[in-house]
This record gives C-alpha cells, sequence and structure tokens, in this order.
C-alpha cells in the first residue's frame, strides 16, 4: 500500500540570496501514523508546516496526499481544500463561541443537525462533553488544547498538522495532555505530522521522527532509532546527553579517548563515536579491574531516581548515569565500564 502523505524535495526560500529555510525535505507519513519533525528554533519546522497545509507555496519539490497532488511546482492546492487538519501553537479558539460552537465551526459544509451531532461525537471521544457550554475562557490550557484537536479532528481530515501544541502548556499538564492526545489521535485512526523543539515530546508521542538541522531532515527513524542510533553528532547532541570521542576503529573494536571500546558496526581508521551515559556504568576500583578505564568522579547530580556522575579520565572526561544504588562520592577512583557497544558516527571531521 502506498504511504498516506509523501512529501519530496520540498523546497523554499524566503529570500533567494540566502540558502533556503527549507531545503530538499523528503519524508512519507503512513496511515494512522504520528511522525515528529523535530528540530532546534529556527530551523524551518514551522515553514514545513505551512508548507504542507498550503499557507506557503513552495518553490521546488512535491507534497501527494493519497496519490493525489497538493503542491508542486505548476500546482497549489488552497489549504481548505487539502483535507488537512491544523492545530495551532496558541490553540485559536474563537473566545465569543462556546465549546460546541468552536467544534461546529469547522463543519459548515454539514447541516444543523450533523454538525450537532458530530461536534458531540467528537467531544465525547476526547472527555469533553460535560464542557460543551463553556467558554474557552473557563477552560484550563490541557483543555484548550483538546478542543482545538477536537475542531480539527471534526471534519474527518486526512491527517492533522500540530505545530508546538503542548509549548503553551505547564510541565505537568504538557506530559498528560501529550499522553491524553496520543490517545485521542489513536483511538481516531488519525494521521499526524507534530512539530516540536522538545526531544522529550517528540520520543513519547510519535511513532517515527524526522529530525531537522538548518532546513534539512538529517535523519529519520523510530524514537529508539534517532536515540540509540543516532548518525550524526547533532543528532546525537540534539536527542539528549552524550559522550562524544576520538577514536581509532579496527573492525568492532576501537581505541579510543576512554580506552577499548567495542563499535555498533565495523569501522576502520579515525571516526567519532557517541556513548549515551545511561549505557555507561561504574564500579568501585579493585585490583581485578584496575587495567579497566580509571576515573575520579568530579560532580554528582543526585535526581531521585537516578544519579548523574561527570567522571574525570586521563585526557577527558565523560558523563554516566546510574540508578540510584551507584552511591559514589565526588573524589571516588573508579573505573568506567562500557555496557554498549559506542556508536560510530558519520561525521568526519575529528572532535576538536
Ligand atoms: P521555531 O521553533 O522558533 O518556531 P522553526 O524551526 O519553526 O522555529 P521557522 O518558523 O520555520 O522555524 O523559521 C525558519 C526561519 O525562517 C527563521 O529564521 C525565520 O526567521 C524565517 N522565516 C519564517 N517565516 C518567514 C517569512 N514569512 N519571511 C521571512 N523569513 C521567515
Amino acid at each position: 500500500m502506498d504511504c498516506l502523505l509523501r512529501v519530496t524535495n520540498l523546497t523554499k526560500y524566503f529570500d533567494f540570496n540566502e540558502p533556503p529555510i527549507v531545503d530538499k525535505v523528503s519524508f512519507t507519513v503512513e496511515q494512522e501514523e504520528i511522525f515528529a519533525i523535530l528540530g532546534p528554533s529556527g530551523c524551518g519546522k514551522t515553514t514545513t508546516l505551512r508548507l504542507l497545509a498550503g499557507f506557503e507555496r513552495s518553490d521546488e519539490g512535491s507534497i501527494q496526499l493519497k496519490g493525489q497532488t497538493l503542491e508542486c511546482p505548476y500546482n497549489h492546492i488552497n489549504p481548505e481544500k487539502r483535507g488537512i487538519g491544523f492545530v495551532f501553537q496558541d490553540y485559536a479558539l474563537f473566545p465569543h463561541l462556546t465549546v460546541l460552537e468552536n467544534v461546529m465551526f469547522g463543519l459548515q459544509k454539514l447541516s444543523r443537525g450533523e454538525r450537532n451531532h458530530r461536534a458531540l461525537e467528537i467531544l465525547e471521544l476526547i472527555g469533553m462533553k460535560s464542557f460543551k457550554d463553556r467558554k474557552p475562557q473557563e477552560l484550563s490550557g490541557g483543555q484548550q488544547q483538546r478542543v482545538a484537536l477536537a475542531r480539527a479532528l471534526a471534519p474527518r481530515p486526512e491527517i492533522i498538522l500540530m505545530d508546538e501544541p503542548f509549548s503553551n502548556l505547564d510541565a505537568v499538564l504538557r506530559e498528560s495532555t501529550r499522553n491524553e492526545v496520543r490517545k485521542i489521535l489513536k483511538a481516531s485512526k488519525m494521521s499526524a505530522v507534530l512539530v516540536t523543539h522538545d526531544q522529550e515530546e517528540a520520543l513519547s508521542v510519535a511513532d517515527r521522527i524526522g529530525v531537522m538541522e538548518n532546513g534539512r531532515i538529517v535523519q529519520i527513524g523510530t524514537p529508539e532509532d534517532v536515540y540509540y542510533r543516532p548518525k550524526t553528532k547533532f543528532v546525537a547532541n540534539f536527542l539528549g546527553r552524550t559522550n562524544l570521542f576520538n577514536a581509532q576503529a579496527s573492525g568492532l573494536e576501537a581505541q579510543s579517548t576512554i580506552g577499548s571500546i567495542m563499535l555498533d558496526r565495523p569501522a576502520r581508521g579515525n571516526v567519532i563515536i557517541s556513548i549515551r551515559p545511561e549505557h555507561l556504568t561504574l564500579e568501585q576500583t579493585t585490583p581485578a579491574n584496575c587495567g579497566g578505564i580509571c576515573g575520579t568522579v568530579l560532580t554528582r547530580e543526585f535526581k531521585g531516581h537516578d544519579i548523574t556522575y561527570n567522571v574525570k579520565l586521563k585526557d577527558c572526561a565523560c558523563l554516566v548515569h546510574t540508578d540510584n544504588r551507584m552511591p559514589f562520592a565526588v573524589g571516588d577512583n573508579v573505573v568506567v565500564r562500557p555496557l554498549e557497544p559506542a556508536v560510530v558516527l558519520e561525521d568526519e571531521t575529528p572532535l576538536q
């Protein structure tokens, strides 16, 4: 079966004397899939979403939904004809309309009775039916977010686009709302493209993630793929904390700044490797392990359920993330032991 949404070499310039803001972006979204575009501020995420919605015209490339071309150099289907729903960062609910009227707003083509029926059905799905007569300002941020999602879902679009949908919520509400939104999207068998700069949000909500850097999608994969098998320094760093080292590879082993280490794939010569702090552990120095990677604890960050140590090694330092049963103190002599092979990155320039 062909994919639902196919984006091919999508490119957008705001100024032809400058590099493109969206640069040959290609990805696909399957039926019922949640795809996140994750990247730092200003990398071109929102512009990509606006191109998908039809709010902006592209300069090159194409967008196809269910095999129909929505956008290419000689064709531009208007936003309202694309069969796409949009959830804005600020929810964009009408303050003078009730929750029910806000949801009914997107259903202009139906009769009043049908609009009412569909709006109530969708409010039921999102657990907001009992709030139908409230005005948006009488709701919490998380509830407003769910109403905005209901309004986008009501006309049964092929796909929903969401621009930083949780960024206006406080940390606690953000976590519960994003779980709720994922549940609603899955329950309604809806496909979605979510734009976010928050790696935790992308990792927890999306089925697949496209990581964006300077207008380009540099890696696409499942949350586990992009987190555990980053292809570049940028992806490794953007997806969480990591340790990067120069290494001399020889097959599945390498000599690195932290000593001899196994690799996730065979390589030869100078490479850069990444190893997540939770893939290293600490041991007390004993006569049996003193030939290992020896270091001294520089700092200790206690976070309740786990601890992050910064360990000074011979020529560098590394972060080690352990559970709270590893109570080392600052100044302790320790041995660092890798629990998993290090990931060989594709970057060629050695670390300074
Ligand atoms: P953020 O997370 O901060 O919203 P983003 O990754 O969504 O960032 P975009 O909003 O797509 O990034 O913007 C990418 C770049 O394009 C920015 O440098 C921005 O200033 C520029 N830009 C966006 N819209 C326009 C426009 N209409 N005209 C000119 N430049 C624009």
